[in-house]
Order: C-alpha cells, then sequence, then structure tokens
C-alpha cells in the first residue's frame, strides 16, 4: 500500500510528465525565424526524396500536424505501378500507386483526398478490426452451414437404415415364403437401395445448396460492410484535408477520375461513384471547409515539421511522431545524466 505522502509525490510527477508531453500542441505560433528553418527543411526533403514520395511525405505531415494525428509515426510506400488505386495496411502505412499520382498530377489537393482517406482507414480501426470481424463472419457462417450439413445428413441417414431395415424384413420374409418369396425380397431390396441412393444425393444437393446460399449471403454482407467503411473513410478524410487546408474540390476531382474506372457506376466492394459524389457535398454543407481550415491553421502553426526517415524494414518512408525518429536522442534530451 502507498501511503498517502507517497501518493501525493506520485501524483506530481505524473501530472509533470502529462504536462511535458501537453506542451508541443501549446506551443506559439512559428516565429519568422522557425519559418525560414522550416522552408529550408521542406526544400532538403524535395531535394533528398524521390518526386512521389516528397509529395506523400509533405501531404501526410501537414494532415498529421493539422489534426492532431502526429503522436505516433505513419509509414508511406509509393508503388511504381500503373494503378488508379491506393490503400492502407498493417500499422499506420500507407500504400499508393505511382499510377494515380500521375493521374493526378499537378493537383495536390486530390493527392491528399487519397491519402487522408486511406489514413482515416487506420484511425477508424478499419484495419484492425475489420480483418477481425470478417474472420469472425466466415467462422459464424461456416458454423451455420456445417450445423445444417449435420442435420441433413442425420436426415439422410435415418433414411437410409429405414430402408435396410425395410429390406431386411423383405428378405426374412423371402425366405419364409421360399423361392417365389426370395424373388419378391430381391426386387423390393434393390428398388429400395435405389430410393436410399436418390434421397442421399438429394440432401447432398440441398446440403450443397445450403453453402452457396450462405457464401452468397457472407459475400454480400461482407460487402455491405465495407461499403459503410468507404463512407467513413470518406467522411472523415474530408475533414483531414480541410483542416490542412487542401481545397476540398480535390476530393470531387479525384472521383471525377474514378469515375471513368470500369464499374464506377455500381455498389461493388466501395460505393458507387455518384453516391460519394454526393456524400462528399453533403459533407462540405455540414462541415464548412472554412471552419475546418481555421482550426488546422492553429495546429501547424504551432507544430513543427515532421522529420522522416526510412523504416526499419527499409521498404517504407517513416514519417515521425512530433517527437522526432529517434528514441535514443529523446532519452539523451530528457536526462542529461
Ligand atoms: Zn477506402
Amino acid at each position: 500500500m502507498l501511503s498517502p505522502a507517497t501518493k501525493i509525490t506520485l501524483s506530481a510527477a505524473l501530472s509533470a510528465i502529462l504536462l511535458q508531453t501537453a506542451l508541443p500542441t501549446q506551443a506559439k505560433p512559428q516565429t519568422p525565424q522557425q519559418q525560414a528553418q522550416t522552408a529550408i527543411f521542406y526544400q532538403k526533403a524535395k531535394k533528398e526524396l524521390p518526386k512521389d514520395w516528397y509529395v506523400v511525405y509533405r501531404v501526410i505531415d501537414r494532415i498529421a500536424r493539422a489534426n492532431g494525428l502526429d503522436n505516433s509515426p505513419w509509414r508511406a510506400i509509393v508503388i511504381p505501378e500503373y494503378n488508379i488505386n491506393a490503400f492502407a495496411t498493417d500499422v499506420n502505412l500507407i500504400a499508393i500507386y505511382s499510377g494515380i499520382i500521375d493521374q493526378l498530377a499537378g493537383d495536390s489537393s486530390a493527392i491528399a483526398c487519397v491519402v487522408g482517406h486511406e489514413m482515416a482507414h487506420h484511425t477508424k480501426r478499419h484495419i484492425a478490426v475489420g480483418k477481425a470481424e470478417k474472420a469472425a463472419l466466415i467462422a459464424q457462417i461456416e458454423k451455420e452451414a456445417e450445423a445444417e450439413v449435420v442435420a441433413e445428413k442425420k436426415d439422410a441417414e435415418s433414411d437410409a437404415n429405414q430402408n435396410s431395415f425395410g429390406g431386411a424384413v423383405l428378405g426374412t420374409l423371402g425366405n419364409v415364403l421360399g423361392g417365389w418369396g426370395n424373388t419378391v425380397s430381391n426386387v423390393g431390396q434393390s428398388s429400395l437401395s435405389n430410393a436410399s441412393k436418390q434421397r442421399k444425393a438429394e440432401a447432398q444437393k440441398r446440403i450443397q445448396e445450403i453453402v452457396t446460399l450462405k457464401k452468397a449471403e457472407l459475400e454480400q454482407r461482407l460487402a455491405e460492410s465495407d461499403r459503410r467503411q468507404e463512407f467513413e473513410a470518406d467522411e472523415m478524410g474530408y475533414q483531414y484535408i480541410a483542416r490542412a487546408g487542401f481545397e476540398p474540390e480535390g476530393c470531387l476531382r479525384l472521383m471525377e477520375v474514378f469515375a471513368r474506372t470500369p464499374s464506377a457506376e455500381f455498389d461493388t466492394t466501395h460505393p458507387a461513384v455518384p453516391k460519394r459524389i454526393e456524400r462528399l457535398k453533403e459533407l462540405m454543407a455540414k462541415y464548412p471547409p472554412l471552419t475546418l481550415a481555421q482550426e488546422g491553421k492553429l495546429k501547424i502553426s504551432a507544430s513543427q515539421p515532421l522529420t522522416y526517415d526510412l523504416s526499419q524494414d527499409g521498404n517504407s518512408l517513416r514519417i515521425n511522431s512530433r517527437r522526432g525518429g529517434s528514441a535514443a536522442d529523446d532519452i539523451d534530451r530528457r536526462f542529461k545524466q
């Protein structure tokens, strides 16, 4: 048991730590000198990073700072493939194809809309929970199908047992009646075993039908859940980019590009593009972009550009948290001895 005095000391120490971690977001707006340093920092990044990587870095840096999403590192990877797509995977990893960056050349707001949408998939936990939810759904449906299959099998087996019982009775009768009876018995047995085979085949067919139906139901439920998540990511992504000061119309321009891809007008794993455009317009009215931009501007001016490194697996760019990319340096800063 801690003594009251120890408790007070501990809680004082804890609030000191909390105060320390809260300080960066309460920092004052950048001085002109700091602004000049920021410009130099970005120029260096532009020289160091390949063109597409620089764009993605700048977009993530700005969205993260404007929305308070700079508490832990992000990872980004540009896949050199002409594909009009991007995806979120692993933990805080955004993968974007060079094809979509090329298709949106000159329009950083539209690219920001792609990135903001993928960041939202992470913050809304669609990646972490989505996989577990899908696995649980699949397990549940498999269990249901199995239970129904077992019931069907039992029916078929009991049919088969009744038939063999009937055959045995006829067989006994045949023995009692002698040669003529045997003929009756053989005919009866063969027609019963045919009926049994047919019932078994019918049961097998019904089982197959159940499994097909359940699979179709599962696919439909999964697609509905995917589409719900896509709308959520659009909604959150729009707010992210508007706070970061990008043009929200960038999202509409992105949708124009998506609208030219095959099956854009249909609901697939993604909602149909016209529905996404309609929702985006509703969002712009519900959350005015200027108000969001004001909120974000304060956060950006009170923070520093996020540093970047190659992630430890060497495959992606790590965009560091507001604490930087080196825990060793962080320890040195905190404890001089
Ligand atoms: Zn998505």
